[in-house]
C-alpha cells in the first residue's frame, strides 16, 4: 500500500507562554524566569523520531513563520490570555495548536474554544497518541486521561539549551496532595490524590543534571503528602551532598524522623503554606489541620531545632479577615525568623470549591478574570465580605513592605537557621532583596501581551469540542 506520509520529521513546536506585558515593554518579570519544566515534560513524552523546537514566551521571540506540524502549550490560568494570543498566531498561519495543563483540566470549554486539540488531566499516556494521530492525519478535538499515569519519564532538558534561567534546578518528585484545602486548584485538578515517580529514577536525574553549588527546588506540590515515599526519597538523597528546597504542609514540620533526614540530606527549608493564623479562617478554607498539636508557632520551633528555614505563605479576603488578621500574620512571620514570606490576596481559581462559593454568592467581579482584558495581575477579582477591594489590595503591599522593610530583613537575618552557613546566609540577603524590590513591581501587569495588535481566532466547529468536554 502506498504511503501519503511526509518523509520528513514531523515537527513539533513546544511553547512556554508568558503571564503577560506591559505597554511597550520587552523585559519580563526576572523572578518568574525558572526553567519551564511542563514544557520538557512535553518533549521528553513525545516519540523520539520528531523535531522539536521550544519557545520561552519569557525570553524570546517565537518564530511563528517556521513551519511546523503540531504547536503544544501547557496552559496555566494565568497564562492562559497569552496563550490565546499565541494559538490564535500560530492558527493564523494555518499550524494546529494543542492544549493541556492545569487550565485545560479547569476550563475545558474555554480553552477548547482556541485550539484544535485538547488534552484534560495528566499528558503522560496521552501525548504519544496526539502526536501519532496528528502525524496520520485523524486528530481528536478532546484527549481524556481517565485515571492517574505512572510518572515514569524524565524530563528532557536538551530543549532549554541555549536559554538562561535562574540558576536553581526544577525537578519534581510528586504530584498532587491529598488535602482538600478549599482555594486550591491543585487538589481539584488532582482530585485530591498523590502520586510519585520512583526514588531510583529521581536519583538518576539528580546524579545527571545537578551541578555542585546549584539549588535543587523540587517542585512538588506538597513533599510530605506521601510521607514514607518522601523518607525513602530523603535517605537516598544523602550520599549525592546537595542543597534543596521544596513545598510542604504542616504536618511534615510535626515529623521529628522527616525533619532529620531533611536536615541530613541537604534541605536548606520548606515553603510552609500557613495561610492564616485564625482558627475560623482555617476552617472556612478547609484547612483546619493547620491547627495541629500547636498550629504555625510550633511547626517553625520544630523546624528551627533541625536548622531548617521556613517560607511561610498567607493569603487573605476570607469572611473573618480584618487589618487585624494581616496585622498578626506579619508580626507572626517577622518575630519567627522566616526566611521570607508571600502575602497575598485569595485568587478564586475556576473549578475550587472558592471559586463556586463566590459565583454561587454572586461576588466575582468578572466572568472570567484570567480572560478579562480589563483585569490586571493582582487585581482582587471579588467582593471581599469585610472590605473593599482596594482594601485588601492595599493590606497585602503593606504587609510585604513591613516584611521586607531593611530593618525586618536585619532582624530576621540574626536568626542563627537564616545564617547556618555561608550560602544560606548570602542566599537569605540576596533573596529578600530580590523580593524587596519585587514587593508591587508585579501589580499592574496585564495578562496577555498588551503589545499584540491581533484578533483572537475561536474555533470553528468548537461545538463538537463543547459537547465532548461534558462527557
Ligand atoms: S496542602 Fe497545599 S497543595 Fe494540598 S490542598 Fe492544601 S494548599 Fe493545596
Amino acid at each position: 500500500m502506498m504511503s501519503f506520509l511526509p518523509r520528513r520529521p514531523f515537527r513539533l513546536t513546544i511553547v512556554h507562554p508568558c503571564v503577560g506585558r506591559r505597554p511597550g515593554e520587552k523585559r519580563y518579570v526576572r523572578t518568574w524566569q525558572m526553567e519551564p519544566l511542563p514544557a520538557a515534560m512535553l518533549a521528553a513524552l513525545a516519540p523520539a523520531d520528531i523535531e522539536v523546537r521550544f519557545f520561552d514566551d519569557r525570553l524570546e521571540p517565537i518564530a511563528y513563520d517556521q513551519p511546523t506540524d503540531l504547536v503544544a502549550m501547557s496552559v496555566e490560568t494565568y497564562t492562559a490570555r497569552r496563550a490565546y494570543q499565541i494559538a490564535s498566531e500560530f492558527r493564523r498561519r494555518g499550524a494546529p495548536v494543542v492544549m493541556g495543563g492545569f487550565h485545560a483540566t479547569l476550563c475545558p470549554g474555554e480553552v477548547a474554544e482556541y485550539c484544535e486539540s485538547l488534552v484534560i488531566g495528566e499528558a503522560e499516556t496521552l501525548f504519544a497518541e496526539v502526536i501519532d494521530d496528528y502525524r496520520h492525519g485523524r486528530p481528536q478535538p478532546v484527549y481524556r486521561a481517565t485515571s492517574r499515569p505512572p510518572l515514569t519519564a524524565t524530563p528532557d532538558r536538551s530543549i532549554f539549551r541555549g536559554k538562561k534561567y535562574l540558576p536553581i534546578r526544577l525537578v519534581e518528585f510528586a504530584r498532587g496532595c491529598r488535602f482538600h484545602c478549599d482555594f486550591c486548584a491543585i487538589q481539584t485538578f488532582f482530585q485530591a490524590t498523590h502520586s510519585h515517580r520512583s526514588v531510583e529514577s529521581v536519583i538518576g536525574e539528580l546524579r545527571q543534571v545537578s551541578r555542585a553549588k546549584q539549588m535543587v527546588f523540587f517542585i512538588d506540590d506538597n513533599l510530605t503528602s506521601g510521607m514514607d515515599e518522601a523518607k525513602e526519597l530523603m535517605r537516598a538523597l544523602i550520599p549525592l551532598k546537595l542543597r534543596w528546597v521544596s513545598q510542604m504542609a504542616i504536618n511534615g514540620a510535626f515529623d521529628d524522623e522527616a525533619l532529620d533526614l531533611m536536615r541530613r540530606s541537604g534541605c536548606v527549608g520548606t515553603l510552609i503554606g500557613f495561610e492564616s493564623l485564625d482558627p475560623p479562617t482555617l476552617h472556612q478554607m478547609n484547612k483546619q489541620f493547620n491547627l495541629m498539636r500547636g498550629g504555625a508557632r510550633e511547626a517553625v520551633a520544630n523546624m528551627r531545632r533541625f536548622g531548617l528555614s521556613v517560607y511561610g505563605t498567607f493569603i487573605f479576603g476570607y469572611d473573618h479577615d480584618s487589618p487585624d488578621t494581616v496585622r498578626a500574620a506579619v508580626e507572626f512571620a517577622h518575630d519567627e525568623g522566616l526566611f521570607i514570606a508571600a502575602f497575598n490576596h485569595i485568587t478564586p481559581f475556576p473549578g475550587t470549591p472558592l471559586y463556586q462559593r463566590l459565583e454561587s454568592q454572586g461576588r466575582l467581579l468578572y466572568d472570567a478574570w484570567w480572560n478579562d482584558p480589563r483585569y490586571r495581575y493582582n487585581m482582587i477579582p471579588f467582593r471581599p465580605s469585610t472590605m473593599s477591594p482596594e482594601e485588601l489590595t492595599s493590606l497585602c503591599i503593606d504587609a510585604r513592605r513591613r516584611f521586607y522593610s531593611w530593618s525586618s530583613i536585619a532582624r530576621r537575618g540574626v536568626h542563627a537557621v537564616n545564617r547556618r552557613d555561608a550560602f544560606v546566609a548570602r542566599n537569605y540577603w540576596a533573596i529578600n532583596a530580590m523580593h524587596r524590590w519585587d514587593i508591587s513591581g508585579r501589580n499592574g501587569l496585564p495578562l496577555g501581551d498588551a503589545n499584540w495588535r491581533g484578533e483572537l481566532l475561536r474555533v470553528g466547529g468548537s461545538a463538537v469540542a463543547q459537547e465532548l468536554v461534558k462527557r
